[in-house]
């Protein structure tokens, strides 16, 4: 029989269908990728204002970028104040892109030593914009294949002015079991990962890959640092040349799985602090930081967009090992 299973952060149903799918079962899209006159390549830098970079032998690597097409702008006020019965403000925020090779065709996570350049600038800016006490919230994004918006490799930052209802949920659900059990919610899902051991992709000394008991989409993979930390920017250089080899990895394993794949990644952490110092009581000791990766394999359907009830085609379990077992 298929089973039900509850997400314990998000207290949110999910259902895992007892006949698993196989990855061979799942129809990957078709991957575009022409490249010609792009204006992230080497040739067109001069037309893009370089906010930060990362250079080997006077070559940038990495690069971060304002957004060609901002939804966000910098400068101004928030103009909080209410519509009738409704809430609303200026959309002042920061949209950055994070270039993540100078190479059209290059699959950065292919190479750990590229990765880690990705997320020590990922570490760099999330610092800098984090100063600005208008800014909530930031988030790290990349969508990679058909899913993303160029087909040159970059991932994005998006600082905006609010707490985003995901982001909000994971941080309410965290502090109320903190308030139960005085633990990290987060730290213990780690320690009952790697106890049993089933939902494990992989672990290297400072972090743990694992497929959530009850995640929303099939061969949905977390990456966890084992060290209690709300912050992403806080990492260690250590701890940055081990999430290099971690992202890397996970990316490959779902690669030689399935192709190449449109996936989505995420970093979720702790928000901008700053602008309410005294709001945040527990939040160090509540919140942990993580990735979560997902492959593009499924569409929502009218009963998971009606319900946010999620159906799982193949099970938390079988899709680690099928993981596990890729090289
Ligand atoms: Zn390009
Ligand atoms: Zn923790
Ligand atoms: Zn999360």
């Amino acid at each position: 029989v298929n089973e039900l299973r509850k997400d314990i952060l998000l207290g949110r149903w999910i259902e895992v269908l007892s006949e698993s799918k196989a990855p061979s079962e799942y129809s990957v899209p078709e991957d575009q990728n022409p490249g010609t006159g792009c204006i992230f390549c080497p040739e067109g830098e001069h037309a893009l204002q370089e906010i930060a970079a990362i250079r080997v032998d006077g070559r940038w690597q990495v690069r971060a970028v304002p957004d060609l097409s901002p939804l966000f702008q910098i400068e101004g006020e928030l103009g909080r104040k209410g519509a009738g019965i409704y809430d609303r403000m200026n959309s002042i925020g920061a949209d950055e892109i994070i270039i993540e090779s100078p190479d059209h065709n290059a699959r950065p996570w292919e190479a750990a030593e590229q990765v880690i350049r990705i997320i020590s600038l990922y570490k760099s800016r999330m610092s800098d914009l984090s100063r600005d006490s208008r800014l909530r919230y930031i988030l790290i994004h990349k969508d990679s294949g058909s899913r993303a918006s160029y087909s040159h490799p970059v991932s994005r930052i998006t600082a905006i002015p609010v707490i985003p209802k995901k982001v909000k949920d994971e941080l309410d659900g965290a502090k109320q079991y903190f308030a139960y059990k005085e633990r990290c919610i987060f730290c213990d899902i780690i320690n009952e990962e790697l106890t049993v051991g089933e939902r494990v992709v992989f672990e290297t000394r400072h972090f743990i890959a694992f497929i959530p008991y009850a995640p929303q989409f099939p061969f949905e993979t977390w990456i966890m640092p084992k060290r209690h930390s709300c912050a992403f920017h806080e990492i260690d250089y250590p701890e940055t040349e081990d999430i290099g080899v971690m992202l890397m990895t996970a990316l490959s394993k779902l690669c030689s799985l399935f192709g190449d794949l449109p996936f989505s990644y995420f970093i979720h952490t702790a928000p901008n602090m700053i602008p309410r110092r005294n709001h945040w009581h527990t939040l160090g000791e509540d919140y942990h930081w993580h990735i979560e990766i997902i492959p593009r394999l499924t569409l929502a359907g009218s009963f998971e967009l009606g319900s946010g009830f999620y159906i799982l085609p193949t099970a938390p379990e079988r899709a680690a090992k099928y993981l596990r077992e890729v090289r």
